[in-house]
Parts: structure tokens; C-alpha cells; sequence
């Protein structure tokens, strides 16, 4: 039985209520504490984490028709509403009994920024046990993209990158990840555009929280929930060889992203150190044989920072790596980061590098991250609410930068 809205305040309150000491004895300001992760045994399951067939098996055992489940479906991913009141064709004793017995969703919108004209929205949920999470609706000439989290903090820990450095707090359950997808695609359609693509490259490593990003791209892939098409889907990883492998056997055909940042393994494991457990070497042949199985190209990241991975040598050296494969490179001028060193290169320096990269027969763009100003490189929006530096508002900025062509917050 999952718990009730009521005990899900209870949750969150006691989360943030529960007199907490040190082993001293010492009282622990909460107030000035991030709530400590629920477990997963703890995490409540809401509509959102339901399959159709799930929704209408829960639905039979409270007495109704299997068909009252497609009215519900309809309402959640057509008309996309945001509580059971809403839902005018369901019979209001069912409606009370779902209240009651399955809450609809558990994150609550924090804060919101908005910036490159309108066009990107970053969105700060609160999850239910008190952690932030973040979400980015970018808005192009010819699509609408969402930015998807999966986890409250990373395990990866990049060197350059803000959702990394508090470590892991949390994977995110496959319903906190619908409900960040399914509020985007409301966003989107308020402003008159469909949500037409989806990248898992906001906090977290979908490949380290595999289960519930499978079953998340399930219930969005399922025709009678949102029909949201899997090759419109992207997921980023930073190179768990054995997922790589996994991923290629399911039978979903989303497309692969590998954050890759550096051709040798010394480089490597000092940007990305799951590459001490997963080198180069491994991490090539794992891609090899994901392409071999599903034909698709990868494409490979490559966040590049000033004076650390961007010289000539470097370029040629990625260019003999990833040479013969099936594979596309996104050149990501680095995306400045509050607390740490990194620098973006200047333009010149930034075609060069994909020049020599064309140059040597590899297919390769520039993309440029969207809402710099409004902290839109992954986990920023996080560490500044955690530290207070937004003052806690809901925020709306409206600048007139650039509008660059997508965002890579994997790489930050
Ligand atoms: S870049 Fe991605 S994998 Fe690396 S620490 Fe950040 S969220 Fe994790």
C-alpha cells in the first residue's frame, strides 16, 4: 500500500522536523541542513510511476472497469492535467479512492528561471523528501527540447561539473522523471509548440540508476500513456561499459550520447574518473559493439576547456581515436561553472579544434550550452539554492544572449 498524501507530509515534515544531534549531543541547525535522502524503500509510488497495464490493474482492485484506466491516461498524458479533480469523466468516489490510496505527483516546483528571450526555462523542483532537482525546457526554430535529471547529485563526480561535487544524494524514481517530462510538455504547449525531444543530461548518470530510466522511457514510450517516440529520446552517459551493453539489447531505440572529454586515459581520468574503471580501450569496444547490435551512430561529447583539452595534438589524437566508427563529436565550449576553474576557449580556438577533427574525416559540431546567465549548467541552479544565493524566489530573467543551438548540461 503506498502512502497517502497525508503520509507523505509526514515524510517531508519529518525530513526537516526530526530533532537531529551530533554524536556529541549538539543540536544540528536543520534549518540550515539539506534533509537527508529517503530511502528507497521510503520513496512513495504516484501515478506518474505507473504503466498503463499497472494503472489498470490498480484500478480493477479498487472496484472499477479496466477502461476507467485509459479515461485516467488520457487526462495525465493528453490533457496533461495536474490533480484528480481536474478529471470530469471519472466518478468522483473513484477519484476520492485514487487521493487517497495514490498520490498524483510528489515534486513541487521551487523556482523557475527563464532566459535567452523566453526560449530556455530552467525548472527547480523540491522533491518530496526536501532535495532539488533541476530540468531545462529549451524552445528552438524547429523543436522543443527537455533536459531531463535522474538523480539528486551524481556518484560520477567530473572535474568540471557542479552536480558531481555534493556526490550522489539519490537516484530519482522513474515517476519524478515522467513528472519533470510531462510538466515540460505542459510548458511547451502553453507556449504553443509540442515537447518534440527529450536528452537525459541533466543531473545524474542515467546508466548508474538503470532500472528506473528504463522503466521512465517505457512509460513514456508507451503508445497508451504519453507515445513519446524513442528515437526522440538521447541518453548520456559517462561510460558504464556494462550498461553500454545493456542498452543495446533493449528495445528501445533511443540514441546514445558518450561523454568522452579527452582521447588518452591519463586525460581522461582526471575529467572523468569513471574512466580509471572503465579506459578508453573498454570503453571503444563497448561502442563498438553497441553499434555493431543496433546500428545506430553514437555521438560523443567533448566539453572543451581552455588550455586542458583543446590543443592541436589533443584534436588529432581524438581524431585518430575515433576514426572508421559510426559516430558523430559535439564540440561543448565549456559552460563556466560557479566554483571551479575551468575556462571556455575564445571562438577561434573552438573551430580550429573541429576543424581538425573535419579534417580527419570525423563528423563534427559546436554546441553551444543555453542559459549560462541563469545557471544552466547542470546542478548550478542546486548548489546556489542550497547555499541561498538565489534568495530562495522564484526568479524570471529575460537577457538578450545568444541563442546557441542546444545544451549539453552532462557536460555542464
Ligand atoms: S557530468 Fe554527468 S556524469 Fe559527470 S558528474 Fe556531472 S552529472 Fe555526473
Amino acid at each position: 500500500m503506498p502512502p497517502s498524501p497525508a503520509d507523505l507530509a509526514d515524510l517531508a515534515g519529518a525530513s526537516s522536523t526530526t530533532p537531529l544531534t551530533t554524536e556529541a549531543g549538539t543540536a544540528v541547525d536543520t534549518e540550515a541542513t539539506t534533509p537527508r535522502p529517503a530511502s528507497r524503500r521510503d520513496r512513495p509510488t504516484t501515478l506518474y510511476d505507473l504503466t498503463p497495464a499497472q494503472l489498470e490493474k490498480r484500478v480493477l482492485a479498487l472496484g472499477e472497469k479496466t477502461w476507467r484506466a485509459t479515461q485516467i491516461l488520457d487526462w495525465v498524458y493528453d490533457k496533461k492535467v495536474t490533480n484528480y479533480e481536474e478529471m470530469a469523466n471519472v466518478p468522483g468516489a473513484l477519484r476520492a479512492k485514487l487521493t487517497d490510496t495514490l498520490p498524483f505527483a510528489t515534486m513541487v516546483l521551487e523556482r523557475e528561471a527563464i532566459t535567452d528571450n523566453g526560449d530556455t526555462a530552467k525548472m527547480l523542483y523540491r522533491t518530496f523528501d526536501g532535495q532539488f532537482v533541476e530540468t531545462v525546457l529549451m524552445l528552438y526554430r524547429d523543436r522543443a527540447t527537455v533536459c531531463v535529471s535522474c538523480q539528486v547529485g551524481c556518484a560520477v563526480g567530473c572535474a568540471f561539473c557542479a552536480t558531481g561535487i555534493g556526490g550522489l544524494m539519490r537516484n530519482l524514481t522513474a515517476g519524478e522523471m515522467v513528472q519533470q517530462t510531462v510538466d515540460a510538455a505542459r510548458r511547451a504547449s502553453e507556449l504553443g509548440r509540442p515537447l518534440t525531444n527529450l536528452v537525459m543530461m541533466g543531473m545524474g548518470e542515467p546508466l548508474q540508476n538503470y532500472v528506473d530510466t528504463m522503466r521512465f522511457i517505457g512509460i513514456i514510450h508507451d503508445p497508451r500513456a504519453m507515445n513519446f517516440g524513442a528515437r526522440r529520446i538521447t541518453i548520456s552517459t559517462s561510460g558504464i561499459v556494462p550498461r553500454i551493453d545493456a542498452l543495446a539489447l533493449e528495445p528501445y531505440q533511443v540514441n546514445l550520447a558518450v561523454s568522452l572529454h579527452a582521447p588518452d586515459d591519463e586525460l581522461r581520468s582526471r575529467l572523468v574518473p569513471i574512466n580509471r574503471r572503465y579506459p578508453i580501450a573498454e570503453l571503444m569496444a563497448a561502442c563498438d559493439r553497441y553499434i555493431a547490435a543496433t546500428g545506430r551512430r553514437i555521438s560523443f561529447e567533448y566539453a572543451l576547456m581552455n588550455g586542458i583539452n583543446n590543443s592541436d595534438e589533443i584534436a588529432r589524437a581524438l581524431g585518430r581515436l575515433l576514426h572508421g566508427r559510426l559516430c558523430h563529436v559535439n564540440i561543448i565550449p565549456f559552460n563556466p561553472v560557479e566554483m571551479l576553474d575551468f575556462e571556455r576557449p575564445d571562438p577561434a580556438g573552438i573551430e580550429r579544434f573541429a576543424e581538425i577533427l573535419r579534417s580527419m574525416g570525423i563528423p563534427t559540431t559546436v554546441r553551444y550550452s543555453r542559459g549560462v546567465e541563469i545557471a544552466a549548467a547542470c546542478g548550478q541552479l542546486r548548489a546556489q539554492h542550497e547555499r541561498g544565493l538565489d534568495g530562495g524566489q522564484r526568479t524570471e530573467q529575460r537577457t538578450g544572449m545568444r541563442s546557441p543551438t542546444i545544451p549539453l548540461a552532462h557536460v555542464s
